[in-house]
C-alpha cells in the first residue's frame, strides 16, 4: 500500500519534495472505490481515462500518470523521473497498453522531475510529441543549459541574507544538478499550452487551466462535460503542496498565485473528479480547496503574530515545521516561510528590512 492512501496517512512522509503532509478530514473528501494500479499496470478511472503509477526512486513512492484515449491511440499526462524503475514500469505499460492504444504525445503539467523527467526518453522511444506550457519550456532551458549551476554564487548571497552562515548546509541544499541526475534530458517542445487552450484529444475537448503557485508555468487540465481534473500538484488530497519563493523567482507572490488560482478551480462543478499526481482520486474538490486555504491562512496569521519582533526567516521556521531540517527539506521549508512572509508583506501586513545586510521581516 502506498504511504499515500488515505488509509494509511499516519505512516505519511512529514515533508517531501512535492510539500507537507496535510490530510483533509475523514469523510471531507470521497476517494474513489478503485485499488491503485500495480507499477506498470494501468487502470480505467472515467470515460476514456486510464489511471496507471510509475514508482519514484524518493520517500513519495509514486506519480500517478492519466493516459487519454484519441481515437487513435493516447496521450499520457506526467511521467515520473528518471529512474530505472521508471523505465520498468513503462516497458510493462508498453507490453499491457500501449501495444493495443500507442501512445501519440507527452502532455507535461510542469518543471519538477517526477512530471518532466522521463518526458525526452518518451519521446525518442515512441517519436511523439511533447506539450507543455511556454514557461516550463523556459525553465527546463534554465536547468539544462547550465545556467543554474551558474546561479550557485547568487543561491549563496541569497541564503546568506536571510540569515544562514553554514556554507556546507547552503551547498548540502541548492545541488542543480539533481535536476539533471533525475531527468531524462530536455524534451523537444512542439506546441505549447497556454491558459484556457482547448485540447481536442478523441471526442474529449481538455481545457488547460494555468495554476500558479506551486510551480510557475504549471497546468491543470479540466474536462467539464466528463466532470474531470487533471490536477497536477496543485491539489493533492493529502499534502499541502510546497509553495517556494527563491532566489530567481520570476513570482513575486507565489503563494498569492496559488490561494488565487485554487479559487479559480474552486469554480468547477462541485461532483468533479480529481485526478491528482500523488494519492487517490477523489471527490470534494471545495472542500479540499477550503482546507488547503484554510491551512495557508493559519500559517499566515502565526507568522504575522510572530513578526511582532523582528525575525529572519530562520527564526521562524521551528514555528511552521516542528522538526529537524536540513538538506532539501531546509531549502523547501526556507522556501515555503519565505513565501508566506512575501505574501504579508504583499497584504502589507508586514515590511521587509535590510538590517546589517540580513532580510528582517517585522509586522507593521
Ligand atoms: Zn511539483
Amino acid at each position: 500500500m502506498s504511504v499515500l492512501d488515505p488509509a494509511n496517512t499516519p505512516a505519511a512522509p512529514a515533508v517531501t519534495a512535492e510539500g507537507e503532509a496535510f490530510p483533509s478530514a475523514p469523510r471531507r473528501l470521497h476517494y474513489i472505490d478503485v485499488p491503485a494500479p500495480e507499477p506498470g499496470q494501468s487502470v480505467p478511472i472515467a470515460a476514456g481515462v486510464r489511471w496507471a503509477r510509475i514508482p519514484l526512486p524518493l520517500d513519495l513512492n509514486h506519480i500517478n500518470v492519466w493516459l487519454i484515449e484519441t481515437g487513435d491511440g493516447c496521450i499520457v499526462v506526467d511521467t515520473g523521473m528518471a529512474a530505472s524503475i521508471g523505465k520498468d514500469a513503462w516497458e510493462n505499460i508498453e507490453r499491457e497498453y500501449l501495444s493495443r492504444q500507442p501512445l501519440r504525445g507527452v502532455f507535461v503539467t510542469h518543471i519538477h522531475p517526477d512530471h518532466i523527467g522521463l518526458a525526452k526518453w518518451l519521446q525518442e522511444r515512441f517519436g511523439v510529441p511533447v506539450f507543455t506550457s511556454r514557461r516550463t519550456d523556459e525553465l527546463a532551458l534554465s536547468m539544462w543549459s547550465g545556467r543554474a549551476k551558474a546561479a550557485f554564487n547568487e543561491s549563496e548571497q541569497f541564503f546568506r541574507s536571510h540569515g544562514m552562515t553554514d556554507e556546507v548546509q547552503i551547498r548540502a541544499m541548492f545541488r542543480p544538478e539533481r535536476f539533471a541526475r533525475l531527468t531524462s534530458g530536455m524534451p523537444h517542445v512542439e506546441q505549447f499550452v497556454a491558459d484556457e487552450d482547448v485540447l481536442h484529444w478523441g471526442a474529449g475537448e481538455w481545457t488547460a487551466l494555468e495554476t500558479d503557485g506551486h510551480a510557475e508555468g504549471h497546468l491543470c487540465l479540466s474536462n467539464p462535460a466528463l466532470r474531470l481534473l487533471i490536477s497536477g500538484d496543485q491539489v493533492l488530497p493529502t499534502i499541502s503542496s510546497n509553495i517556494s519563493f527563491m532566489f530567481g523567482n520570476g513570482d513575486p507572490n507565489p503563494l498569492g498565485s496559488y490561494l488565487s488560482s485554487l479559487q479559480r478551480l474552486r469554480a468547477l462543478a462541485e461532483d468533479t473528479l480529481v485526478l491528482p499526481a500523488h494519492g487517490v482520486p477523489f471527490r470534494g474538490l471545495r472542500h479540499r480547496i477550503d482546507d488547503l486555504t484554510g491551512h495557508h491562512l493559519e500559517q499566515l496569521d502565526k507568522l504575522a503574530a510572530l513578526c511582532a519582533e523582528p525575525k529572519l526567516v530562520m527564526d521562524v521556521l521551528p514555528f511552521m515545521f516542528r522538526r529537524e531540517l536540513k538538506d532539501l527539506h531546509l531549502f523547501l521549508a526556507i522556501g515555503e516561510a519565505l513565501a508566506h512572509l512575501e505574501y504579508l508583506v504583499h497584504a502589507g501586513r508586514v515590511r521587509r528590512e535590510l538590517v546589517a545586510g540580513r532580510v528582517t521581516y517585522v509586522a507593521l
